[in-house]
């Protein structure tokens, strides 16, 4: 463990356990160099430990990288629940759970994730004040998903004036890959915006109610992604992009909001040799993790939103930093991030000897 965890330089993992509520948690932090570690909550019936530890160091990382890009003070980390929320899940699962939270004293903030939703957000702050995305009654953000879409719409725009020298998306046509929450706030979007929508998912109701609701084209799930467009936009699970998908795909560009869309990092430069613009996902899908990090100095919809349409420079930066030093659109958002976690921790050395 100790070998894994210190390979990419993990500050802290947390086994959490209460036998009463059935409770099995692991928190991860990656990185609080920049500030508190932020992630959501992960609940999922994994196959085994292992496969939990392995996703909740992989995901803490993940926001470490995504935090640092968004220009954000905020660490990276995450948690996860082991087990089927919809058997598994309990108010004092939850509670206990919040208590292991509160013991790390601010390093770790929590949020909503895969399994979670806003009312167990609201459970959780019963027993801590670490947690974001509570509901808007409680002085919270609510649900990321809408802030989100918004953002992937302003990294789209990005894109289109990379290629084509032209902000607006209007008369092209964009390919998106799962309707769930942030998908389907992004189709909207995007109609709005009289862009050209075909959307994929693998639930027939999702579909239904986004091709109902919105009025675009569907095609079969398993070929969204060869889909002859403008944009591919995978907003389902992560590993979208894979040696089996990059060879297919008919698009210009892909932007999304899927985390972890690259199976491995060569589908980087698989991706590039194919002549597709890659935007990054961590920088793409952003726009969550800025609206709840409002809520630390209490939330204002506005200032959150002027914030997410950053989104725009950033990727608009990390595409020149790319073609400019010749490398994977992904290697320049690392490294915008790791400059960024660099630069600024490292004012934090300059002492200030005050004693209070
Ligand atoms: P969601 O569960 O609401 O929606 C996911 C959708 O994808 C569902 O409709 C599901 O049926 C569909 N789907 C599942 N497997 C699929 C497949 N193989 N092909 C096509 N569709 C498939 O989730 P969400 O909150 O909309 O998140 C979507 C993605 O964006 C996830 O990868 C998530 O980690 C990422 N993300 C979400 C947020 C947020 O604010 N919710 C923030 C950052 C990143």
């Amino acid at each position: 463990m100790f070998d894994r965890i210190g390979a990419d330089e993990y500050e802290q993992v947390v086994f959490c356990h209460d036998r009463a509520s059935g409770l099995r948690a692991v928190i991860a932090i990656h990185s609080t160099r920049l500030g508190p570690a932020l992630g959501g909550t992960r609940f999922y019936p994994y196959p085994d430990e292992d496969a939990a530890v392995e996703d909740v160091l992989r995901l803490a990382r993940g926001m470490t990288y995504k935090s640092a890009a968004a220009g954000l003070d905020l660490g990276g980390g995450k948690a996860v629940i082991i087990g089927d929320p919809a058997t598994a899940k309990s108010e004092p699962l939850l509670r206990a759970y919040a208590r292991f939270v509160e013991s790390l004293g601010g390093r770790y903030i929590t949020a909503e994730d895969v399994g979670t939703t806003q009312a167990d957000m609201d459970l959780i702050r019963r027993e801590t004040a670490h947690v974001t995305g509570v509901s808007r009654e409680l002085g919270g953000s609510g649900d990321p998903s809408e802030a989100t879409a918004y953002g992937v719409l302003h990294a789209m725009k990005a894109v289109a004036r990379h290629l084509w020298g032209d902000a607006s998306i209007a008369d092209r046509h964009v390919a998106v890959s799962g309707v769930g929450k942030v998908g389907s706030a992004l189709v909207r979007h995007l109609v709005e915006e009289r862009t050209r929508v075909t959307v994929g998912d693998v639930d027939p109701a999702a579909l239904d109610h986004a091709a109902g609701s919105f009025g675009v084209d569907t095609a079969p799930v398993e070929k969204i992604h060869a889909v002859d467009c403008d944009i591919y936009s995978p907003c389902a699970l992560g590993g979208a992009l894979n040696p089996a998908t990059i060879p297919e795909l008919r698009c210009a560009a892909v932007v999304g909001s899927a985390n972890n869309q690259l199976a491995d990092p060569s589908c980087a430069t698989a991706l590039a040799r194919a002549g597709v613009l890659y935007a990054p996902d961590f920088v793409v899908n952003a726009g969550g993790v800025i609206n709840i990090a409002e809520e630390l100095h209490s939330y204002h919809r506005e200032r959150a939103y002027a914030n997410i349409r950053r989104i725009y420079d950033t990727t608009t930066g990390v595409l020149a930093r790319a073609s400019a030093e010749g490398i994977t659109t992904a290697a320049a958002a690392e490294e915008l991030a790791e400059g960024r976690i660099d630069a600024v921790a490292r004012v934090r050395l300059i002492r200030t000897h005050a004693r209070g």
